[in-house]
């Protein structure tokens, strides 16, 4: 078999706000990904000044303010502290 060589592109992996890995990872309706506190804060600020709420990446818009749902995927990925073993007996 071959090495397992899972590449972790970290650009797939990152918030677009804060440009970190993903920290407890959510996912809009237009399936793109943040940080559950980047977009909360993000949100804030944009609900304050113009009352919306948006995509930073697609800026597609979403009124109301959508339920943020876990990414359950990226938040194990993004955990991942030790290396599978995979065994099998
Ligand atoms: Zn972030
Ligand atoms: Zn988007």
């Amino acid at each position: 078999m071959a090495q397992k060589g899972v590449l972790l592109h970290q650009e797939t992996f990152s918030c677009s706000i804060c440009l970190d890995l993903l920290k407890d990872p959510v996912t809009t309706a237009c399936g793109h990904s943040y940080c559950r506190n980047c977009i909360k804060s993000f949100w804030d600020n944009e609900e304050k000044k113009m009352g919306i709420h948006s995509c930073p990446q697609c800026r597609k818009t979403f009124t109301p303010r959508p339920v943020l749902v876990k990414n359950t995927m990226l938040a194990a990925l993004t955990t991942i502290s030790v290396p599978e073993h995979g065994q099998k007996q």
